[in-house]
């Protein structure tokens, strides 16, 4: 018979995570979907369920300095508790605008009320709407157990859909977003309505561009991210390397954005599914880059 236990501290969590295999539960959003039986009916866990959506702790957005966390420092980030919801993160003020953008296209209110940013990334689903702006903000993840905190890069804990790096015992505790200036973002989620869309695509950019004393500029940072055109999100490191130093003047050209957009399309891997077909995600990830880069102010 399965149980369910719904810990008031993370200690109490860990403590039972500790011993044996258990479902995390946070807002049970992709869950109660995942394992229902039939409609009406009570969803079936084969496993111990450990709700975490009753632990204080990890209900809060702070600001602190990455190295010391002490609070009001210059270098600073965001920890997102795994507690809080994605309604709570769209109105909370220091949320970078490229976060709160696609958040606020996940679903409708009434479910971003009760889902939580820390279901989304641990669902790692290649479409999870989170995802392409986390991954351009070097967003990490705390993992917390018994034996003590883990941390590690968004993108190296999703391995595959569905497949994270989070081991028996640990759950996700906080997510940590370096507080970058970023002066130009792009994010665009293809879906077939306004709400309660499920993503065919998503492109999210952010682009830096900065003047010499000369009055010349060019690309100091250069970021992209796709979501649902691959096993996970794609963000390519060594392509965002080739383009930083770039010259503004290059930045505006046709044959400069066609090549961008041809080494792009090397590296999307989209698949047909039930929402789309791979050449429509490929084709449309690519014009809405070229659509970006040709918006891109330059002057
Ligand atoms: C009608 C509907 C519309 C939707 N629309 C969208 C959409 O537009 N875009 C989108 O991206 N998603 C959408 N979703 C999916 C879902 O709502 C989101 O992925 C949501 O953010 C999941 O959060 P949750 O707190 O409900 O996760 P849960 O369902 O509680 O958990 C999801 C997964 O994460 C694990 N987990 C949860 N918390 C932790 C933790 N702290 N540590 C480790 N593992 C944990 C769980 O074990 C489970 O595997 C939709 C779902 C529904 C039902």
């Amino acid at each position: 018979m399965v149980e369910v236990y719904r810990p008031d501290t993370l200690e109490q969590a860990l403590d039972k995570l500790a011993v044996g295999d258990h479902t995390l539960f946070s807002g049970g959003t992709d869950l109660m979907v995942q394992h229902s039986v039939r409609p009406g009916m009570t969803p079936s866990f084969a496993r111990d369920v450990v709700f975490v959506d009753a632990i204080d702790e990890l209900k809060h957005i702070t600001q602190a300095s990455l190295e010391t966390q002490a609070e009001g420092d210059a270098d600073s980030a965001l920890f997102i508790g795994a507690g809080v919801t994605l309604s709570e993160i769209e109105r909370y003020p220091q949320v970078p605008d490229i976060l709160r953008q696609s958040v606020a296209k996940i679903a409708a209110p009434a479910l971003r009320n009760r889902a939580t940013m820390a279901g989304n990334i641990c669902n790692a689903s290649p479409a999870a709407d989170s995802l392409p702006a986390l991954y351009l903000l070097d967003a990490r993840v705390v993992l917390s157990s018994l034996q003590g905190q883990r941390e590690m890069l968004l993108e190296d804990f999703i391995l595959a859909p569905g497949l994270t790096q989070l081991k028996q015992g640990e759950m996700l505790t906080h997510v940590v977003i370096p507080q970058a200036d970023l002066p130009e973002t792009f994010y665009h989620k293809v879906g077939t309505r306004a709400a309660n869309a499920l993503t065919k695509l998503s492109v999210a950019g952010m682009a830096k561009i900065s003047k010499g004393r000369t009055g010349k500029g060019k690309l100091v940072d250069w970021r992209v991210a796709f979501g649902a055109v691959g096993p996970t999100v794609v963000r390519n490191r060594e392509l965002e390397s080739l383009l930083v130093g770039q010259p503004t003047e290059k930045l505006a050209k046709p044959r400069f954005i066609d090549e961008v957009v041809a080494m792009y399309s090397e590296i999307i891997r989209p698949i047909d599914d039930q929402r789309s077909t791979a050449e429509y995600r490929h084709q449309a990830s690519l014009n809405l880059l070229r659509r970006w880069l040709s918006q891109l102010s330059v002057s």
